[in-house]
């Protein structure tokens, strides 16, 4: 055993590592009435399927209780997998205007190195803006760079915050590598206001939480990119 099939964040929410230890993370929030949001289903592999459907039984979640699926980004590791999660459990897609593109087209969009991949395209239900707030509570925090319409999410309740792939905790908390963003300068920008916001626990989508505090370990990070 590598770790637990899902991991405690605060009341009600849990971060559901799909890959190899903590490599690749979904995150889960059940709402007051009992229904899911699931952010990032992860890889389109079979591997990443099992996982998160482990994980989610682990916290007694049954696939119709997936009622929305909200996605960072459109990239293969995030919503590669979005397509059977849809049809499993016929969750809604919720992502941002700019980003929902990509996912119906079934595209990345584009990076400083590599070539576009593709994944199966979904139908997107809602499409959102930064400051919008989703059924249960989360912000939606604008962070492009990483992609267009990349975005990080405040669950309000809890004040755990998912930074998406604006930030990476790998070996330390770090912006995602630049050959992978559309604009490595606008991510660092984007990811520098994570410090600005009020939140108790932060998430990853790749690498473990930080519990203890966390502001303080992000802004410190952020405080030491600071030119
Ligand atoms: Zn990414």
């Amino acid at each position: 055993m590598t770790g637990r099939a899902a991991v405690p964040l605060a009341d009600g929410v849990w971060r559901i590592p799909t890959s190899v230890g903590d490599l690749v993370n979904a995150v889960a929030f059940r709402d007051a009435d009992g229904t899911v949001t699931l952010v990032d289903p992860g890889l389109r592999v079979r591997f990443a399927r099992r996982k998160l459907w482990a994980g989610l039984r682990a916290i007694g979640v049954a696939p119709a209780d997936v009622r929305r699926v909200v996605v960072t980004h459109a990239h293969v590791d995030h919503a590669g997998g979005l397509a059977a999660l849809v049809r499993q459990s016929g969750a809604e897609v919720l992502a941002h205007e700019r980003e929902a593109v990509y996912l119906r087209d079934g595209r990345t969009p584009r990076m400083q190195r590599g070539r576009p991949r593709s994944f199966p395209s979904v139908i997107v239900g809602e499409e959102f803006l930064d400051g919008s707030v989703l059924p249960g509570g989360l912000r939606v925090v604008h962070t492009p760079g990483h992609t267009p319409g990349h975005v990080s999410l405040l669950h309000e309740p809890t004040g755990v915050l998912v930074t998406g792939d604006a930030l990476f905790n790998v070996r330390g908390i770090r912006y995602s590598p630049g050959w992978m963003c559309t604009d490595p300068e606008l991510n660092r920008k984007s990811a520098d206001t994570l410090g600005e916001l009020d939140f108790e626990v932060v998430a990853f989508m790749h690498g473990p939480e930080v519990r203890q505090g966390a502001r303080a370990a992000v802004r410190a990070f952020l405080r030491g990119r600071e030119r």
